[in-house]
């Protein structure tokens, strides 16, 4: 087995690969297990999406006494943050509190990238070795790879050739990148180009936003966290946290009881406007049935399109920034600071690509079927290979040297989106299947490790060396994926959820939509029956 080196195994109960949020809280719970730990991450720190994610306005979308871990009361009350939603540099100095905090650092190896992970059946252990040479052996390994952290940088003609800088938002490099008196150009307007666009506006001399597809924003409306209710809030953490983890998106979101057509029009309005004034992403729950009724979503994306009618002063510029091709909340939903607005300044200009789609990159710039840009720097907004994308870059083996990428090639199979069948010991953190990505992630991760950590606990408590998913309960769990899916406007984007922003990937819809509560109320069920839907082996010595 190449990847493997020839020295000896260090040998460990669990090896954890990644360092964000979900790795460094699969550290804690393991160790407290009493096992042995260790972690393999790429970057240079702890942070995971946040160590990477330092494009200028990268800020998360979720409010940022949400966004965090709740399993120690002391953390909780002790750390403070400053703005309703927190900035990539507050939250990736959390991170680093929480590594410090919990000492949890010198688990860790930095700079080192897994690159392949091997069962060995008549051991009962994974093999895990890295692009360092080193291997490891292990009882238990957890997948913490983080659904949005494969980044996508699109085979562009030319590119190499180019005489400036580019730059991915998702590889952000860690020394401060100043755009002053540039001519910079976007490609991509997701989340990540919606946010980094009015921040690098105000830096450049002239700015490009080439876009594909436009997508719905809803202003964040961030301001700083005044101490009072930062106080208040936290005064009543526990009973908070307890109410997200009870919703379908692990978020404290106004969840309306009534359609959009129990309502007459001008109520309707009302709500939308009550909504956009509170911004966030809190506005697509303003009715229950906007992610299941087209004529519901179309009143939504209606309202959205005539905020941008109104904000965007050239009616050109305004018409194209209206999306069209997708129900409002299919493809992820955005969060702003002045993105429309930005449309108004004089050094801003929108290229319509889906129009006038790039040709090449060019030593100077970049050339649309229609014109020549001259440019400085190029930023790649242009996403992920999303929930799979981690895990396709590793080569993972399981009983009989049987590699995942051949299991998962029409679509990722897993049961409850932590387990595959095949794959003994094996757990994914915020996997195919789980809610992860349509949830508050951190919520979920607590959710997703805390069941791993549970069922471990149990596993070391009977004598059971080994768990795998049950093939039968796998394709089960795939069938209600879908079934939940199908019941929505989901399916009816080409977004990364579908896996329909990678081409070749199958088109699937990746995450289990039923909603975080259920999934929760499913996974403590499962436990609670002694893991159904799992074979479990005892030790040899204690069978
Ligand atoms: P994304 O949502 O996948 O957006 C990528 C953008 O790049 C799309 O507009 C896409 O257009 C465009 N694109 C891709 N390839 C292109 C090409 N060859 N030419 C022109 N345009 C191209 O990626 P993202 O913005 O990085 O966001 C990914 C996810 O990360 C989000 O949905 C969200 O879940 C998370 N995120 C969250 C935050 C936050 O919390 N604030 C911030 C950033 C990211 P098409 O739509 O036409 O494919």
């Amino acid at each position: 087995m190449g990847a493997f080196s020839s020295r000896s195994d260090r040998q460990v109960d669990a090896v954890v690969i990644g360092a964000g949020f979900a790795g460094l809280y699969s550290l804690y719970r393991l160790r407290a297990l009493g096992l042995s730990v260790c972690c393999y991450e790429g970057g240079s720190s702890v942070g995971g999406t946040w160590y990477w994610n330092r494009y200028p306005g990268a800020r998360c979308d979720v409010e940022s006494m949400q966004y965090s871990f709740s399993f120690s009361e002391e953390l909780q009350q002790e750390w403070h943050w400053t703005e309703r939603y927190a900035s990539q540099p507050e939250i990736l100095r959390y991170l680093d509190h929480v590594a410090d905090r919990f000492d949890l650092r010198r688990l860790i190896t930095f700079g080192t990238h897994v690159t392949a992970a091997a069962y060995d059946e008549a051991a009962e252990r994974w093999r895990v070795a890295t692009d360092a040479g080193e291997s490891v052996s292990a009882r238990f390994c957890i997948m913490a790879t983080g659904a949005l952290s494969a980044a996508r940088k699109p085979d562009m003609a030319g590119l190499d050739s180019f005489k400036g800088r580019w730059f991915h938002t998702g590889r952000w490099p860690k020394e401060e990148v100043d755009f002053t008196g540039q001519r910079v150009a976007v490609i991509g307007t997701g989340s990540s180009g919606i946010q980094t666009v009015p921040v690098v506006a105000r830096q450049a001399a002239h700015l490009y936003v080439f876009q594909r597809t436009p997508n719905f924003s809803i202003p964040a409306w961030n301001e700083p966290l005044p101490p009072e209710r930062q106080a208040a809030f936290k005064a009543e953490y526990a009973a908070h946290r307890a109410r997200a983890r009870d919703t379908r998106s692990g978020i404290l979101y106004e969840y309306s009881q009534r359609g959009a057509f129990d309502v007459p029009h001008e109520e309707r309005q009302a709500e939308f406007e009550r909504r956009w004034a509170r911004g966030g992403a809190n506005f697509t729950h303003a009715f229950n049935d906007i992610f299941t009724s087209a004529e519901s979503n179309h009143e939504a994306a209606e309202y959205v399109r005539s905020r941008i009618r109104s904000i965007v002063r050239d009616p050109a510029t305004a018409a194209a920034l209206m999306p069209t091709d997708h129900p409002i909340g299919t493809k992820r939903i955005c969060v702003d600071t002045d993105y429309f607005e930005t449309f108004n300044r004089d050094n801003v200009s929108l290229v319509d690509v889906r129009r006038t789609p790039i040709e090449t990159v060019t030593p100077d710039g970049l050339r649309t079927t229609e014109a020549e840009f001259a440019l400085d720097s190029i930023i790649f907004a242009t996403g992920y290979d999303a929930v799979t994308g981690a895990l396709a870059r590793i080569d993972i083996r399981g009983r009989g040297g049987d590699a995942l990428k051949e299991k998962w090639e029409a679509g990722p199979r897993t049961y409850l989106g932590l387990a595959v069948a095949g794959f003994p010991n094996l757990f994914i953190v915020t996997g195919p299947g789980s809610p992860s990505v349509l949830t508050n992630v951190v919520v979920a991760i607590e959710q997703h490790v805390g069941w791993v950590a549970d069922c471990i606990g149990f596993m070391e408590k009977r004598g059971i060396a080994v768990i795998e998913a049950d093939e039968d309960a796998e394709n089960d769990w795939v069938a209600e994926v879908n079934t939940v899916a199908d019941r929505t406007l989901f399916p009816r984007a080409a977004s990364w959820y579908m896996g329909a922003n990678i081409p070749g990937k199958p088109r699937v819809f990746l995450p289990y939509v039923g909603g975080l509560h259920n999934y929760v109320r499913i996974c403590d069920e499962v436990a609670a029956e002694g893991y159904r839907g799992f074979r479990l082996r005892q030790r040899a010595h204690a069978a």
